[in-house]
């Protein structure tokens, strides 16, 4: 009883792949949470309030305290400035926003009226990713290799927005990594130099390989590709004097010398969930642009490359 008097109201806006796959079955299990109503233009869950806006959602549903966005990096700027400004907490997909200074005002605006602003990043929630730092942190790091490769027939059927300015093409998954980066590596590093390669009829790019270093010159690489159609790779080496530390399957496997260290279930939304209820009942916000920060970097510098046409 006591538990559901203090459940949080949340809406979902955006009701696509992730809404479904992921956030619905999250919430479903998250007591700390009542799932009110969803806002998509025009998809629907069954049993749920629907509406067709994010405006129409918070004029009729007024209990409101909380809502996640799920929709396109687009238009998420403009999405979380409204319910900030309704007085609402705002959890954000990644990446955070289509710009990096979007996301600060956000910060800003979600300080000013004294509510939780969450900018998540669900793949730092993989079970192997704490135990990485904390087993990174006193490691003397010789390298990073970060090998980030899926078919995007697979990931990203019939979506057009990842294609268009500010859908990062295949910095949308890449981003996951240079997430878990941020979160493991035990020190700031920065980008020295990028290629991009841009299909001929899109905006964003399809395959991109980078190179980062940190104050220390240590070399970190990575591969992101769209075109790989034999099963996913998405895994993180750090070679180490102690050993090579290997995160596959997106931080649900850790080895170190190719020994399994036990970790525990996946349970990445679930947890997400769990640290956004966290926020909200200690009333502060978690806002890290840097991942996002890496990929406007590499925008910046990146050489392109023109390939084949592509048809979602
Ligand atoms: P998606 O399948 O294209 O779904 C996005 C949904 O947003 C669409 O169903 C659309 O609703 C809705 N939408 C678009 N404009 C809207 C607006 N103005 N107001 C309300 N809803 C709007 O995309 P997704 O794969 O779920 O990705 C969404 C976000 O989650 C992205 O930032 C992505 O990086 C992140 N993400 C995706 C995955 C994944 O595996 N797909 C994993 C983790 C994170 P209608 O259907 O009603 O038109």
């Amino acid at each position: 009883m006591h538990r559901e008097l203090t459940q949080v109201s949340i809406g979902i806006v955006g009701v696509g792949k992730i809404a479904r796959d992921q956030h619905l079955p999250a919430l479903a299990a998250e007591p700390g949470f009542s799932l009110a109503a969803c806002a998509s233009p025009h998809s629907r869950v069954e049993g749920l309030p629907h509406y067709t806006s994010l405006e129409a959602m918070l004029a009729a549903e007024q209990e409101l305290q909380a809502v996640s966005l799920c929709t396109p990096p687009q238009v998420r700027f403009a999405q979380a400035r409204t319910a900030l400004a309704a007085g609402k907490h705002v959890m954000l997909e990644k990446p955070p926003g289509a710009s990096v200074s979007e996301v600060a005002l956000l910060a800003e605006l979600a300080r000013e009226r004294g509510r939780t602003l969450f900018a998540s990043w669900h793949s730092r929630h993989a079970p192997g990713v704490e135990a990485a730092r904390a087993w990174l942190a006193e490691r003397a790091i010789f390298s990073v290799d970060v090998q980030w490769k899926e078919d995007v027939r697979r990931w990203h059927p019939n979506q057009q927005w990842i294609w268009e300015p500010g859908g990062l093409g295949v910095f949308d998954p890449g981003i996951n990594a240079l997430s878990i980066l941020t979160r493991i590596l035990p020190r700031a590093f920065f980008l020295k130099s990028a290629d991009l390669w841009v299909p001929a009829n899109q905006q964003t790019p399809i395959a991109a390989n980078l190179s980062f270093t940190d104050a220390r010159g240590t070399p970190i690489h990575a591969e992101f590709d769209w075109r790989h159609d034999a099963g996913e790779l998405w895994q993180i080496e750090v070679a180490t004097r102690d050993g090579t530390l290997r995160l596959a399957q997106g931080g649900k496997e850790l080895t170190i010398d190719r020994v399994g260290i036990e970790i525990g279930p996946e349970r990445e939304y679930p947890s997400l969930y769990a640290r956004f209820l966290e926020l909200i009942h200690a009333g502060q916000s978690d806002v890290d642009v840097r991942p996002l920060q890496h990929v406007a970097d590499a925008m910046l510098l990146g050489r392109r490359h023109p390939v084949e046409p592509f048809e979602p």
